[in-house]
């Protein structure tokens, strides 16, 4: 595969330095960002949670797309505009260890942060206000609901709802907002499908260690201080 090529090409030291001197850095959400796995969580409060994983685990299998796996899930759970306000209320999601820190010193020095997820903006959205990240600086599936709130399907002509959707977005990113070097953080496959086009991938294991991420990254980190050591390194660099 030529993903899996690139990215063992590149040393860990590489990594970091690209990590280091990145334009804009696009996060995961889901068991990244959040320990939460949304659309997971979602099902199980309501009521439905082994037949939603037994369908992800079909799809894992089956070679299904990503949009299909989405559209089989999500007509199991069919949440409606209520449910997803009361479960954003009864289940508010759980930040990973010094995710904000580590965002607010990306921001301190001037990079550029953005959340990239197969998740729902109607979720991750508090998660993004929390952060302090613009809406155009989210990217997610939208979910679509009919006029009394029922459930209607998601939006497909998000960049978000297909097969290398995250690739897609690092692509727009680079080409709407004039970034040079984009890295991605992320504890899943599809985070790692991203890079490239993203110039760098770092693996995250905090939350979930998924065993093809870690042996595929070269710069696998289980806690983000490892990220926040790394940048007050370049300060350590550049005053010396
Ligand atoms: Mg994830």
């Amino acid at each position: 595969m030529p993903l899996e090529r690139s990215m063992m090409t590149l040393s860990k030291e590489h990594v970091q330095r690209l990590w280091r001197m990145a334009d804009a850095v696009c996060f995961d959400v889901d068991s990244t960002v959040i320990k939460d796995e949304g659309l997971d969580d979602l099902a199980n409060y309501c009521g439905v949670g082994p037949q939603v994983e037994a369908m992800t685990l079909k799809a894992m299998g089956g070679g299904m797309t990503f949009r299909e796996a989405l559209t089989q899930r999500l007509n199991i759970v069919r949440p409606s505009r209520q449910t997803v306000e009361n479960f954003n209320i009864d289940h508010p999601s759980t930040f990973s260890p010094r995710i904000k820190e580590l965002i607010d010193l990306l921001r301190l020095k001037n990079k550029q942060v953005y959340l990239v997820t197969g998740g729902f903006r109607s979720i991750i959205t508090p998660v993004a206000n929390a952060l302090d990240i613009p809406q155009e600086h989210l990217f997610a599936n939208t979910l679509l609901f009919n006029e009394d709130g029922s459930y209607a399907g998601f939006d497909t002509t998000a960049l978000t709802s297909e097969s290398g959707g995250k690739a897609r977005v690092v692509q727009h990113i680079k080409d709407k907002y004039n970034v040079k070097t984009v890295v991605f953080v992320g504890d899943g496959a599809t985070d790692m499908e991203a890079c490239p086009p993203a110039d760098a991938f770092i693996g995250y294991g905090g939350n979930v260690i998924r065993a093809k991420v870690k042996e595929n990254s070269p710069w696998f980190v289980t806690d983000f201080q490892e990220l926040i050591d790394e940048l007050s390194n370049e300060t350590n660099i550049q005053k010396s």
